[in-house]
């Protein structure tokens, strides 16, 4: 996606972990306009699938995953990563390791929100290790309900979390591939470069 790989570009840091800090428009300020965007994009790769609903982890997955659940006309639902006090005991959950938090945090969905026959998209802003979509393929599948592909914003290809959605047969779209983030340079997959 042309537009995202230009503000990544533009606005991206290469932190010296292997972590791309884009708090400028992803994970701490949000580019509406780029929101709306990624949203329209993802509804376009997922064309041919039946969505009823967007799953995604909070906080940085709830902008993208809301922009494109309005384009489909269905609803989101956010894993949280703390227990909430007004969550009741009735809740699917997963263990998640963070990547960039070092430290493991059970994800919880109230069971009211998914159903055995809900389709669902998972959306998340970045793809790693693939702990995060993990969990929530999960904790969507704990309730019956079916996933019939996963949304990522940035994927950071060189390390091994679309190799293991794919090998659990997973589709995964992502709509920036990274290919290597070393000498502090972001270095894009060649086949990421598309118009948009
Ligand atoms: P994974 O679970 O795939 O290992 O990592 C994905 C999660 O870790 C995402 O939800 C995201 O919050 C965070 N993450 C992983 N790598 C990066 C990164 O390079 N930059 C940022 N900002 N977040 C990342």
């Amino acid at each position: 996606m042309k537009l995202l790989r230009e503000k990544i570009e533009e606005s991206g840091t290469v932190l010296s972990n292997g972590v791309l800090k884009v708090d400028s428009f992803l994970n701490h300020q949000i580019d509406a306009k780029l929101a709306i965007a990624i949203g329209k994009e993802f509804v376009k790769r997922f064309k041919d699938e039946e969505i009823t609903k967007v799953v995604t982890i909070e906080s940085s997955g709830i902008a993208p995953s809301l922009t494109a659940a309005i384009e489909l006309g269905v609803d989101v639902v956010f894993a949280r990563k703390k227990k909430s006090i007004t969550m009741n005991d009735q809740v699917y959950t997963s263990e998640v390791y963070s990547f960039t938090k070092k430290e493991t945090n059970t994800i919880t969905i109230s069971k009211d929100f998914l159903a055995k026959d809900d389709k669902i998209l998972i959306i998340d802003d970045f793809l790693a290790n693939g702990q995060a979509a993990l969990g929530l393929t999960s904790v969507v599948e704990q309730s019956g309900a079916t996933v019939v592909g996963i949304g990522i914003v940035i994927e950071k290809s060189f390390q091994n979390g679309r190799q293991s959605l794919v090998d659990k047969g997973y589709r995964v779209e992502s709509l920036a591939r990274i290919q290597s983030l070393k000498n502090e340079t972001v270095t894009f997959l060649e086949d990421n470069v598309t118009a948009q």
